[in-house]
């Protein structure tokens, strides 16, 4: 059985993708297979794996467009047990080719449905928007994960999404539940961080993951050097933390 999880929230810059990238290398170093899937035209979780955009002829938006299978697309990056569906320069234009489809919320779930059974996780990095991107994503998903960064603000806009969640259960997908909401950028050292966990706590009771993702300089750092925090520094605080988080997401779902 094989779990699909959206990492979303369209607030930008709130940790999805640095969520993306070292959850999935965290899962797969445990042993499960998982495929990272790049949905955001920013190419963020692409580049943040050690490969470059422009080189990318098959990708997400190709799969998107039907030119190409996920099977074919998907690439290998050196990490063990992680596969990954790396987005080109072209990924922008599929909002637009997606509007002119018939079923265009579909079409992410039905390019992952031949390659889904061949993973345990699927993780989808998604765009900080809810347009037909992230709709696809929804679809295609059994779980949401929300990122949600310990600054001021931080449930501002959260409605939205919830509201989004809710529209594509009853008219989608059925099937989607909230996984769990992470907080991200977590400084230990301020009251701020620790009202926003307390805040993020009322609202959303047992769905907050135990494991808050702490401010680390070498999370911010890892993605210019193209590898995951576990491989760039095993030891440091943010990847034991996404260590404890995948744990977590993974008893969650077993
Ligand atoms: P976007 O909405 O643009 O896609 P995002 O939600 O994917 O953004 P990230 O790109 O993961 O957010 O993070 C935003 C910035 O914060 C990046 O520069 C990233 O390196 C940095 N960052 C993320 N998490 C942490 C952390 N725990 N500690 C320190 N820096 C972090
Ligand atoms: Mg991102």
């Amino acid at each position: 059985m094989s779990v699909i999880i959206a990492v979303s929230n369209q607030k930008g810059g709130v940790g999805k993708t640095t969520t993306s990238v070292n959850l999935s290398s965290a899962i797969a170093a445990t042993g499960l297979k998982t495929l990272l899937v790049d949905l955001d035209p920013q190419g963020n979780a692409t580049s943040g794996m050690g490969i470059n955009k422009k080189q990318v002829n098959q990708g997400t938006y190709e799969v998107l467009c039907g030119d190409v299978s996920a099977v074919d697309a998907i690439t290998r990056p050196r990490v063990k047990n992680m596969d990954m569906l790396p987005t080109g320069m072209d990924l922008a234009g599929a909002e637009v080719e997606l509007l002119s489809r018939s079923k265009r919320e579909y079409v992410l779930k039905n390019a992952l449905e031949p390659v889904r059974d061949n993973y345990s996780f699927i993780i989808i990095d998604c765009p900080p928007s809810l347009t037909v991107l992230t709709l696809n994503a929804l679809t295609a998903a059994d779980k949401v994960l929300v990122p949600i960064q310990c600054e001021f603000y931080a449930l501002e806009g959260l409605g939205q999404l919830l509201n989004t969640v809710k529209l594509v259960k009853q008219h989608l997908n059925s099937a989607l539940e909230i996984d769990g909401v992470v907080c991200t950028m977590f400084d230990g050292r301020t009251n701020l961080s620790a009202q926003v966990v307390d805040e993020v706590k009322k609202y959303f009771s047992d769905k907050v993951y135990r494991t808050a993702i702490p401010r680390n300089i070498r999370l911010a750092e890892a993605p210019s050097f193209g590898v995951p925090i576990d491989v760039f520094d095993p030891s440091c605080p943010g990847s034991d933390a996404y260590r404890r988080l995948a744990q977590e997401v993974i008893n969650r779902n077993a």
